[in-house]
Formats: structure tokens, C-alpha cells, sequence
């Protein structure tokens, strides 16, 4: 570990010299093929040579988030891209207000989402500092929530397992839920926090869920960062050679032809 940590703040919880101090759920996914990550293209970004553009699909679960923490003129404000030449809101942001309204208007959910907003922890697992961004914080009661956006509902086929599973699993959902719950455990002392997955689709009108998880899923989620963060760490620290995994948007914008290839690698 390093002497000594960046203290975190809303300022530099992103920031890059947070992301190479600290280990985080979303980095950790980024190493992994099976959630779309790509070793090169994450080192690219821990590195400050790639800088990954804001996709619209991410700057609207942003701009939802946003709303919920209390910070959207700000946001509207540091992103004019979400605004036609005329000035009115393009059409997915629209939607967005579609889907925070679906949420705003459901009881159910304004009674579970209540607690601290965007709390931020730090703490050791696995030799290794972590930070974590909660959307949704009750201690009182026990619990956090995290706010998702996703296209829709259907199930995703796994490669691995070969069979379709939930959105939740095929987006790595389960190693996030389980990272949060021992990290807020950790720091706060407090056994059995449960976590919930709050979910909006970008349908219209927008569909919703609030999922809860049971320990073995915890557990699930925990064995996929306890068989892989070794390997992890390795090509972080520079002791292994990230691979490529040739055809994500990094990988492409670097390819250079060295050979044919047979038809059917493709
Ligand atoms: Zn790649």
C-alpha cells in the first residue's frame, strides 16, 4: 500500500491519481473481459493516455443520478452536450426525466431511498485500498441502495455459464452489491447490511424493480473479485503485460495489420 492515500472527496473521487491510488468496483470490472473490460484499454486509462468519451448511455445514468443526489443545474450546467443548438433538452435526456419522474411518482421507492446520498468510503480488501460511492446510504435501518439505468429488463446470455441470466449478474452487479456491503460493513462495524438495486429502463413509459439479493449471491459476487483481483493487481502494478482484447474501441484505435489472418478467426 501506498504511505500515503489520497483523501477522497466529490472533487477527486474520480479523479485519475484516485483511480491509481485506489481499487474500485468499476475498474475492477473494466480488467474483465466478461463485464466488457479490456486489461490494455484500462491500463490506457489509469495511465492518462486514453481517455474514454462520455457515451450518452452513461450521461444518462448520470443525469439521473444527478437528480437524485440534488446536484442536476450542475450537471446541466457542466454538460452543454445534452442540449440542442435550440436549447431545449435532446430527446434521451427527455427520457430521463421520464425516468426519474417514473421513480419520483412510486411511494415505494421514495420510502426505500431514504438516507445519505453519494457517501463515500474507503477501506482494505485483499491488501489493497478500495473506494466506494454509495447512491443511497440508510444505517438506521440497515441498508444501501444503488440507482441503475439499463436498456431494459431481458435476460443476457453468459458465455461462461452458458445461459441467459440476469441483467443484474451479466453487468457485474453481484461483485458490486457484495464489495459494498463488506466495505460498509468494514468501516462502519454494523454485520448484515443488505443491499438493493433500485433499476429504471430507458423504456417509455420506463419500467422499474427494486432487487434484493440473498447471501449466496453475495457470496457470488465476492468469489468473482477474490479469483481474479490477484491477477488484477498484477497488471495494475506493471508485474504483468495487459492483454488486448482486440476489439473494443481502444483496441481498434491502435491495431496495426501484421499479418493475414484466416477467415475463420473472425
Ligand atoms: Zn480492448
Amino acid at each position: 500500500m501506498e504511505a500515503t492515500l489520497l483523501k477522497l472527496t466529490d472533487e477527486n473521487y474520480f479523479s485519475p491519481e484516485a483511480n491509481r491510488q485506489y481499487m474500485e468496483v468499476s475498474q475492477f470490472k473494466g480488467f474483465l473481459p466478461q463485464y466488457g473490460g479490456c486489461e490494455a484499454r484500462q491500463m490506457a486509462i489509469l495511465n492518462g493516455t486514453y481517455q474514454q468519451e462520455d457515451s450518452t448511455p452513461l450521461l444518462v445514468g448520470s443525469y439521473v443520478h444527478s437528480h437524485f443526489e440534488g446536484t442536476l443545474d450542475r450537471f446541466k450546467q457542466e454538460h452543454p452536450e445534452i442540449f440542442t443548438k435550440a436549447g431545449a433538452l435532446k430527446s434521451q435526456y427527455q427520457q430521463a426525466n421520464e425516468m426519474i419522474n417514473c421513480l419520483e411518482t412510486d411511494e415505494s421507492f421514495k420510502q426505500v431511498y431514504t438516507g445519505d446520498k453519494e457517501k463515500i468510503f474507503t477501506f482494505d480488501l485483499f491488501g489493497v485500498p478500495w473506494k466506494i460511492k454509495v447512491d443511497c446510504l440508510n444505517l438506521k435501518d440497515g441498508y444501501f441502495v444503488d440507482l441503475k439505468t439499463t436498456r431494459d429488463f431481458q435476460k443476457v446470455w453468459d458465455e461462461e455459464l452458458h445461459r441467459k441470466v440476469s441483467f443484474a449478474e451479466a453487468w457485474g452487479y453481484l461483485v458490486q452489491i457484495a464489495i459494498y456491503k463488506k466495505g460498509i460493513e468494514i468501516v462502519t462495524n454494523i454485520k448484515d447490511i443488505d443491499g438493493f438495486i433500485a433499476a429504471v429502463t430507458k423504456q417509455s413509459p420506463p419500467d422499474k424493480a427494486i432487487l434484493y439479493f440473498t447471501p449466496e449471491d453475495y457470496e457470488r459476487g465476492f468469489q468473482k473479485v477474490k479469483e481474479n483481483i490477484q491477477h488484477v493487481l498484477d497488471v495494475k502494478n506493471g508485474k504483468v503485460a495487459p492483454q488486448r482484447c482486440g476489439h473494443c474501441a481502444y483496441c481498434r484505435a491502435i491495431k496495426k495489420l501484421d499479418r493475414a489472418i484466416h477467415y475463420s478467426e473472425l
